[in-house]
């Protein structure tokens, strides 16, 4: 988190995960209101802000979007420099984007700064029929690596303002 003058202090948090897991619909879904069935691909950077007002004050979060990148299965540096906070979505219905999602944690831990908070979502649980990863286990996979974790649908909303209130207060918290 910083300060600039009396602004409100802001913080950097990145969304990575596979495609298709939901990244830019929870972006959407928070900073519009909105969901779409159809999302297209981001290409080229999706940058968005948000004020969010906390008991703690106000936080400026700055969200970047990771954009068309993840099909690299590695990342710009400069996605993660200086974050503060990191989400990291899988596809509750897709395997892959859980194992690519536990790939993206090593990743960003090795590589992001020291202390950053990280969240594990898993997303889609508007999909519970199609369910292909079980939350024991990603429950026991954050725990161990240290990450918070959270259940969203962007499509239903379920849990997506938690999410991104929850981090702003544990960044709020920390300073
Ligand atoms: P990204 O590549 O990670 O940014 O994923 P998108 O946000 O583009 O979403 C990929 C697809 O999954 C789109 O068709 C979305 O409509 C759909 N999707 C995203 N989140 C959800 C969700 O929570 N539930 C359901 N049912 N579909 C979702
Ligand atoms: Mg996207």
């Amino acid at each position: 988190m910083s300060r600039t003058g009396n602004k409100s202090p802001q913080a950097k948090l990145v969304i990575l995960g596979d495609m298709g897991a939901g990244k830019t619909s929870l972006v959407l879904r928070f900073v519009k209101g909105h969901f779409n069935e159809y999302q297209e691909s981001t290409i080229g950077a999706a940058f968005f802000t948000q004020v969010l007002s906390l008991n703690e004050g106000t936080l400026r979060l700055d969200i970047w979007d990771t954009a068309g990148q993840e099909r690299y299965h590695s990342l710009a540096p400069m996605y993660y420099r200086g974050a503060a906070a990191a989400i990291v979505v899988y596809d509750i219905t897709n395997k892959d984007s859980f194992v690519r999602a536990k790939k993206w944690v090593q990743e960003v831990q090795n590589q992001g700064k020291p202390g950053m908070v990280m969240f594990l979502v898993a997303n889609k649980v508007d999909l519970a029929d199609k369910r292909a990863v079980g939350n024991e286990e990603a429950e026991q996979y954050a725990r161990e690596n240290g990450l918070s974790f959270m259940e969203t649908s962007a499509k239903t909303a379920e849990n997506v303002n938690e999410l991104f209130y929850d981090i702003a207060r544990t960044l709020a918290k920390a300073n």
